[in-house]
């Protein structure tokens, strides 16, 4: 069975094929720069690859040229698209109409599309690439997988923001959560290292990216984590700001004069470690700019290892213990540095790691000592699998 994974953005269309019989990756790519010129970066499992320039006016001409890719020329892998199961789309917010992978009809997508005020930048682009795919294959079922659906475990007392409540019932203003594939992938990777149930383990995941998030998952389920209404809530990102004073919010806008567009540009594209360093949002960066010296660079990494720090120690108190913690993410499977400073003195939570054993990059390993109360694991990250097993389990079901 082959699934097609799709990533959509409102300007672009990555694109993962899977062969489920081994779960391996057949060919990827990304159609960029959908609406304004176009360009196709495609590559096979064999190496072969293609960078071309497209008119990609829309995304419909996007799939199109992604279909070609896959079955003729050069780097054709299959046949024909009839070779394809189903799609697999990932959706950014599902908000509190979809708790689960759903099978994508037109009304479906019609309502994926109306949640777009909550995700200005994601799910209109989500709709437009799934009707694409419906105008394209027809005949092919597409399934949705929601970065959101992980977390509507969330009790009510931790989604809650304290305004007015009417504005939760009318406007659905409350903390909805982001990276719930990753979250999932990963509790669901440790439970089946650890030999254990995922529903007897307290594990705490932090996912640290360009976006970072972390997540409490208890009995199996996501009971709080630090994204909120928006990606923008949490522990300082590459470019984000993270929780801050909503106060400091009006108070800097009305310094500078924003209006809600440039505040918003300011929070989440000029903030986190870009803004606090003023050199990069990129954690190589920040981290080779503070070994040479430079002390903008290395409080901006001492503020977001702070950050998780703190969100460790929170969650596990509301969780009454810990069995676990797992780095994943760009940076958590890559910045020994970054896991090495988060644990350090963290013994009174049962947290010991062994330095040596955690100077690597990339791979699935456990880092804590042998004595360590709690495990602590780097587990690489695959959204795209886990939207490819979804998409499986419910084509399976129908
Ligand atoms: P996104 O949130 O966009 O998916 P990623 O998960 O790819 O981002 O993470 C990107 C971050 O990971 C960047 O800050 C980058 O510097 C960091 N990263 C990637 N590789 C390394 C590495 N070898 N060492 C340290 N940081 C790394």
């Amino acid at each position: 069975m082959i699934i097609l994974v799709v990533n959509a953005g409102s300007s672009s269309l990555k694109y993962q094929l899977i062969d489920m019989k081994d779960e391996s990756v057949i060919a990827k790519g990304n159609c960029d720069r959908i609406g304004i010129d176009g360009h196709l970066s495609h590559k096979t499992a064999s190496g072969a690859t293609i960078e071309e320039d497209c008119a990609f006016p829309t995304h419909a001409e996007a799939f199109e040229r992604l279909v070609q890719a896959l079955t003729t020329g050069e780097c054709a892998v299959i046949k024909s698209m009839d070779e394809v199961s189903a799609v697999g789309h990932r959706v950014v917010q599902g908000a509190e109409i979809f708790t689960k992978t759903t099978l994508v009809t037109d009304e479906i997508i019609d309502k994926i599309d109306q949640l777009r005020e909550l995700a200005p930048v994601h799910n209109h682009g989500h709709a437009l690439a799934m009707w694409a795919c419906r105008k394209i294959l027809p005949d092919v079922p597409q399934v949705a997988v929601f970065d959101t659906a992980f977390h509507q475990t969330i009790p009510q007392k931790a989604f809650m923001y304290g305004f007015p409540y009417e504005d939760y019932e009318t406007y659905h203003v409350r903390k909805y959560g982001f990276h719930g594939t990753s979250h999932r992938f990963v509790t669901a990777k440790l439970a089946e290292i650890m030999g254990k149930d995922l529903k007897d383990l307290k594990v705490i995941s932090c996912h640290l990216g360009n976006g970072s998030s972390i997540t409490a998952v208890q009995n199996g389920q996501s009971i709080d984590t630090t994204m909120g209404f928006t990606p923008l809530d949490g522990v300082l990102m590459g470019t984000r700001c993270g929780a801050v004073d909503p106060s400091a919010v009006t108070y800097v806008a009305g310094k500078h004069g924003f209006d809600v567009a440039q505040m918003d540009s300011y929070m989440n594209k000029k903030s986190g470690l870009l803004g606090i360093s003023g050199k990069s949002s990129d954690f190589r960066d920040i981290t080779a700019a503070s070994e040479s010296g430079d002390k903008r660079a290395t409080l901006a990494k001492d503020m977001l290892v702070y950050d998780i720090k703190k969100d460790i120690g929170a969650y596990a108190a509301i969780m009454n213990g810990l069995d676990a913690v797992i780095f994943t993410g760009g940076i958590g499977e890559n910045a020994p540095n970054c896991r090495e400073e988060v644990c350090t003195n963290m013994e009174y939570l049962g947290i010991k790691i062994d330095k040596e054993v955690n100077d690597f990059k990339g791979q699935l390993r456990k880092i804590s000592t042998p004595d360590s109360k709690v495990e602590v694991w780097v587990i690489p990250t695959n959204e795209e699998l886990l939207i490819a097993r979804d998409t499986l389990a419910i084509i399976n079901q129908k």
